[in-house]
Parts: structure tokens; sequence; C-alpha cells
């Protein structure tokens, strides 16, 4: 057996779902003896950025995620298309963006296959979406439609639009049409996701883009008994909303905290979103980019606005969880936290930057200076098809190899957390475990991508567990095999720090194997 950050022993004791003792201690004790038969024994995986609902709104829809090829998209969707005729529009995700060469997608390709109702698929970093030409009808789509503030629509060269959109401002040109998502879809959404996230060995996870009806439907979950696991929701604002959302935000999370006990529910994060992905060029970059160098991003607020959205929510104790990923986003993010903490009465706020894929040299020790938590996607740390073929065209070699500098901000003494980011990528923390201790997928062929950056398999269990636990002020409780905190642990069939063929053999809450089917 083993502990993050604790070393290894053998045995431990449970009651009332709290580890009671640990080490021969526990042997002593009286009670049922559980042999894990070799097995090897974690904390529980702590998710600290993760879209539970979006997973589970995904997981009705046509399944294209790893599809190879638009031929095989296509298919996919007329086969979904067939089977459900009275579906009056087909969403669904994610698709791989990095198979057609810059990834603009065209309407038309999907309309060989659905064109007599509206078909809109999010690609894989949810940043963008590919829609039949039903859809851009239905919106009033056309030559003349502008770029919305915030957003773009790809166009053909005679300025049509082609059928990929990016960010959410455009997407939402499209879906306000859909039907809306319902407290009942949502619940169906958040069972399916406890039972993925559970068998993945995830016993906390965080819901890191709240907006109406999805609080609700977290709150008719919690009564009903369906949330399974502990969950954090962080409302989405923005430039536009944040103003008229204070009310309706504090009035959540008020009710939320009136659950009755045990309640498994939190919800004490703004999430900000102040730019777009690398890979569809819509990061806030210091320097332009180097395939259209008129453009330096998306920044999707202006200084001042990021400055006062985020004081206001600081100072109704609100966790700021702040999207940044291009250098420009991060300094940007920075310079508003630095602002924030000079203004506002200090306290334990832990804001978060998330993503914070590429920093700028200058501003790598302001984390550290400004106490704040970087969280990261650990299986985006390696040289993918989208750092690769999408990325490294638009950003250049030098700026594409400086992302995630996972080792210097350690060395920095930077605190660090991980999420998934699913449904953007796998829930399953093991397939990600590796991959910053390698910088590549285990056993998998070619280079490590900037081998300098490789940090320990200790530290990435850590901050998968442990430090996870502290971005979501949980540190007294969870992410550690300790006496006193509560038993949320994974059981794995083989000792990771022996062998990257580890799967995982049962995971237990609050003392509980649950089982999942
Ligand atoms: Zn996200």
């Amino acid at each position: 057996m083993w502990s993050a950050g604790l070393g290894v022993f053998e045995g431990f004791a449970i009651e009332n779902g709290l580890i009671v003792a640990t080490g021969p201690a526990a042997l002593e004790l009286p009670g049922e003896v559980i042999d894990l038969a070799g097995g090897f024994l974690i904390p529980g995986f702590i998710d600290g950025h993760a879209h539970p609902i979006f997973a589970g709104r995904e997981a009705r829809g046509p399944k294209v995620k790893n599809l190879q090829s638009v031929d095989e998209i296509k298919s996919e969707v007329a086969r979904y298309a067939e089977e459900n005729p009275n579906e009056s529009w087909i969403i669904g995700g994610a698709y791989e963006a990095a198979i057609v060469s810059g990834g603009d997608f065209d309407a038309r390709w999907l309309d060989e296959v659905v064109s007599d109702r509206p078909v809109v698929l999010h690609a894989v970093d949810h940043h963008t979406i590919w829609v039949n030409s039903k859809s851009l009808e239905i919106a009033g789509i056309n030559s003349n439609t502008p770029n919305p503030d915030g957003g773009t629509i790809a166009r053909r060269e005679d300025g049509s639009p082609k059928g990929t959109l990016r960010e959410p401002i455009s997407f939402d040109l499209i879906l306000k049409h859909a039907p809306a998502d319902s407290v009942e879809s949502d619940l169906e959404a958040i069972k399916y996701a406890c039972n993925e996230l559970i068998s993945a060995g995830v016993t906390t996870a965080t819901e890191c883009w709240v907006e109406p009806p999805m609080a609700e439907a977290y709150i008719a979950a919690a009564k009903s008994g369906a949330l399974t696991i502990d969950m954090h929701l962080a409302f989405l604002v923005t430039p536009q909303n944040w103003q008229e959302q204070v009310a309706y935000i504090q009035e959540l999370r008020a009710q939320i905290s009136k659950l009755p006990e045990p309640n498994r529910l939190k919800a004490n994060t703004i999430k900000f979103l102040t730019d777009g992905a690398l890979s569809s060029g819509t990061a806030a970059m210091l320097d332009p980019y180097l395939d259209d160098p008129t453009s330096t991003g998306l920044k999707i607020w202006d200084d001042a606005n990021l400055i006062a959205a985020l004081g206001a929510y600081d100072l109704l104790n609100f966790q700021l969880h702040i999207h940044a990923i291009g250098d420009g986003a991060i300094n940007q993010s920075l310079n508003a936290i630095e602002e924030v903490v000079k203004t506002n009465p200090n306290w334990d706020r832990r804001s978060v930057i998330v993503h914070a894929q590429l920093i700028a040299p200058t501003d790598l020790a302001r984390f550290k200076e400004l106490d704040i938590i970087a969280n990261f996607q650990p299986l985006w740390s390696y040289l993918d098809p989208m750092n690769k073929e999408l990325i490294e065209p638009r950003i250049g070699s030098e700026r594409n190899n400086r992302q995630y500098q996972l080792r210097t901000l350690l060395d920095l003494e930077t605190k660090i957390s991980f999420g998934s980011d699913w449904p953007v990528t796998s829930h399953k923390p093991l397939d990600a475990l590796f991959i910053p201790v390698l910088r590549k997928i285990p056993g998998a062929p070619g280079e490590a991508w900037n081998i300098h950056e490789v940090i320990s398999l200790e530290e990435s269990l850590t901050s998968y567990t442990a430090n996870a636990a502290y971005q979501l002020f949980g540190e007294r409780d969870l992410g550690k095999l300790e006496s006193g905190m509560r038993a949320n642990f994974v059981v794995l069939d083989n000792n990771p720090f022996e062998t990257y063929e580890v799967e995982i053999k049962s995971v237990w809450i609050d003392g509980i194997e649950i089982k999942v089917n």
C-alpha cells in the first residue's frame, strides 16, 4: 500500500467512513479484515477541472469521438439520424479537429448525410463546432453575418459561412434555437457522469461551467441520492452577464449550503473564460500567430471589466477559477488577480488558473508570488496530434515547445493540481498519470516532448489527489490516506511505481465499496 506523499505502509483501519489508523497499529485493531490480495491502494482521485454534465449530454448523441476520418464521422451521424428519427436536433461530440488540415470542417459534408434537420458537432477542444447547412439556415447565418464579439465564423473564399464556428458566443447563434436542456435531462447526464467517474477512480470532481439549469439539476441529484460522488460547482460568468448573475449565484450557493448532511454538493467557485484555445487560433497571445500575423487571438474580457468582475466575486468569498491558455490571457489573468489581491481584504482565496499552457517567461514566478494554483490537464503534456498538427503550425515550434512547464513551476514552488477537462479528454486519471512523468504515452514509440519538464510519479499522483483536495478546500479530510481522513480510496491491481500496466480493482467512498454497473 502507499499514500500520496507519505510513503508505503501495510494495512489501515476504517470506522464510520473514516480512516482511524494506518500501518502496524491498524492491524492490531479488532474488526473484519479485508485482504486486498496484493492490491495497491491510493487515495481517491480528485478531478480539479471537468465538465461532467457536458460529458453526459454528449454521450446521448452520435459517438464521433476518436473517429479518424470525415467519412467515419458522416456514417456515425447517418446511423444516429436513422435510429433517432424523432430527434429534432442532432447534437454530439467530440470530433478530432486535427483530421482536417487547419480544422475548418465544411457544412456540405454533413449535408450529404443529414440535410432535413440541424446537426451540431462539438470538436474535442470544445471551443469549436461543426454544423450542417440546416443549422446555419435556422440561425440565419450567411455571408453578411459579422463575427460575433469574442467568436469567429469560418468562411469560404466567397465569404459564405463554411460550417465551423469558434467560441461559445458563436455557438450560441445556433444553439439558442435548439431545445433547451432540462433539469430532468441533466439529471440523467449527472447519473451517467457519476458512474463513469467512479469507474475511473474519481471520488470528488468539479463542474467547471455551470449555467442554468445545471445547478438545479445537481440540487435534484443531491436530494434524490443520484449524486454519488462529491461535486464542486463553478458558475460561468461572462463579460456581459457577470453583474446580473450575482444574485442568482448567491441564491444557489445558499440553497446548496443548506442541503441535508451528508451534503456532497458545494458551489463556492466562479468560472471565467479569458480566451479560447491554441488549436483553434483563439488563445490570447502576447505575440501574433504565425499563420495569421494580424491576429493575437481572442481576448474575451477587457482588463478593467475582468478586474471588476474578479474583485466583486472575490469580495463575496467566491473562489476564482480562470480559464487561460495563451501567454496573453495568462498575463491578463495574473495582472487582474494582482489587482484583486491589492484591493480586497486578505483571505484564503486559492485562486486557480486552469490550463496555463503557455506562460511568458517573466510570468512564471508570479504564480507563486500571488499564491495562485495552476490546474493542468496532465493528459495534454505530450506531443499529441493537436500540439503537433494544429498548434505548432499556428504558433511555431519555440512557443509550442514551451507549453506545460510543470517542472519549472514546481521548482518555483508553485501549487499544481490536476483535472481532466472531460469530455475534452479522458476522465480516467490512469490514462493521464504517467504522461507528465514521461512526456509521452507509456510504451509508445517516439521521443519524449521536452524531457526537462518531467515531474515524478509521486508529484503527478499528488497533483491528482492531495493538491486537488487543497484546491477544493478539502485538504482536512480528502486526498491522503491518513488517520482522520475520509476513507475515499482506490485499489489498483499493480504498483504504479513498478509498472505502467495498472488497472482499477475497486473504488471506495466513505469506507464503502461502490459498485458500478
Ligand atoms: Zn474546461
